[in-house]
């Protein structure tokens, strides 16, 4: 049974705290003396009202470090006493049933608990280190989690491509990026978008992170064997329409995906690769044939997220002239869009950041018949995303450009977080 918390709102507090990132003052807590459990309360309360993805408890030599990943980064809230370590970890022990008395082994588990109303998963991981244990929990809310295709960040062209390509009754569709770039995200917004019930959906994922109506999803459990290859084998006796298949990373899975790609399924894989063409490239390095993998190609989405400008905050600069953004993308603007810049004053509602939330940035290579001879023909993937973009393809570096001059992120956010996109060289 998941636990109903019902601390106070700790909104007082924010409000006092003006450091960039910092949702709360971890030390207030042990100045008021709380217990460990009413600690965390208020801890996991400010974390998940803020959509924080992660919350850390690590104890270092000068006590015990709270932390909280917020749109992608790790924001420090302070430091609490030492001696609370062992009673903060203990009391998420006991939320995620774990062996209370096992202090030298990791250990895993899961928490639920409901907050204003909704119900709000947190996986954790609890690790020994040489100064007692760190304390990792990942918040699952699944409000803030599961999106509309139409709420990730594609283009209103390149959502167009999108649709197209999910309308497809049979094929390979990747989804590539790095670890954290929302590719979970985008697949759910587009299994979502495609259940119905005259179509059975099945998935192969690591983990399930949310359920999804009507469609069956099963999990890799490295403890039972079952790994990816060995569930997509059961997957397709399963008669499905579409699969998802959370990672490619084995010959085994690579040649299984192709196979059920070609014989009438629509098939959804994604890669680690840094680019949408990449993506195939990765396949075919795994051993799938490349004619294979020509002939049910239908097309690729890569993505990153980049921090959103804070609505609350945001005030526009001047028209920018600067050539070196607005030559790639000029074409891209509507007629008389003026290309200004924005930025994020910094206020309460982003924790005086600048920025609230983050958008995904896309690049939506839909297949045509000379890529697939290019790719059959086994050209490199360099190639490929060259013709893709010659052809008329928005790349991921000028869909970065394109939200900073919309107002939507800044030129600084591109260049810290994504740099390779900035300058176009994934
Ligand atoms: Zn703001």
């Amino acid at each position: 049974m998941p636990t109903t918390l019902t601390p106070p709102r700790p909104a007082a507090a924010a409000t006092t705290v003006t450091e960039p990132g910092r949702l709360f003052n971890a030390e207030d807590f042990a100045v008021a003396e709380l217990e460990p459990s009413a600690i965390w309360d208020r801890i996991i309360t400010v974390a998940v009202r803020e959509q924080a993805s992660d919350v850390h408890l690590t104890c270092q030599a000068t006590g015990v470090h709270v932390a909280v990943r917020v749109d992608g980064r790790l924001c420090p809230q302070g430091v609490l006493p030492t001696d609370l370590g062992q009673r903060l970890s203990n009391h998420v022990k006991v939320l995620a049933r774990l062996d209370l008395g096992e202090r030298r082994r990791p250990q895993d588990g899961h928490a639920g608990l409901e907050l204003d109303g909704r119900p709000i998963d947190l996986r954790i991981s609890i690790l020994p280190t040489n100064h007692g244990e760190a304390v990792a929990v990942r918040i699952f809310d699944r409000e803030a989690g599961l999106l509309e295709l139409e709420q990730l960040g594609f283009t209103p062209s390149q959502l167009g491509e999108v649709r197209n390509l999910i309308e497809s009754p049979a094929g390979l569709v990747l989804v590539s990026g790095a670890t954290g770039a929302g590719k979970t995200t985008t697949l759910y917004a587009l299994l979502q978008r495609l259940a119905s019930d005259d179509r059975k959906i099945v998935t192969v994922e690591n983990p399930v992170e949310y359920d999804l109506p009507k469609i069956d999803q099963s999990q890799v459990n490295a403890k039972l064997g079952l790994d990816f290859a060995t569930l997509l084998r059961s997957v397709l006796r399963q008669d499905p329409n579409v699969i998802m298949i959370g990672e490619v990373r084995d010959a085994e899975t690579a040649d299984a995906v192709v196979r059920a790609a070609n014989s009438g399924r629509l098939v959804f894989a994604t890669t680690h690769a840094v680019h949408s063409a990449a993506a195939i490239e990765s396949l075919i390095a795994l051993g799938a044939h490349p004619h294979f993998v020509a002939r049910s190609f239908r097309g690729a989405i890569a993505q990153t997220l980049v921090r959103r400008l804070c609505p609350y905050c945001t005030v526009p600069l001047a028209e920018t002239d600067d050539a070196a953004v607005l030559d790639d993308i000029r074409r891209w603007l509507g007629p008389g869009e003026r290309p200004v810049l924005s930025m994020g004053r910094g206020c309460p509602h982003c924790r005086h950041t600048g920025y609230r939330g983050r958008t995904g940035v896309f690049e939506v290579l839909t297949a045509t018949e000379p890529l697939r001879g290019m790719i059959s023909r086994g050209a490199p993937s360099r190639a490929v995303y060259e013709a893709a973009a010659a052809d008329g393809m928005m790349t991921i570096a000028q869909a970065a450009k394109l939200a900073a001059l919309r107002g939507l992120t800044t030129i600084e956010e591109l260049m810290q977080g994504v740099s390779e996109i900035w300058t176009g060289t994934l």
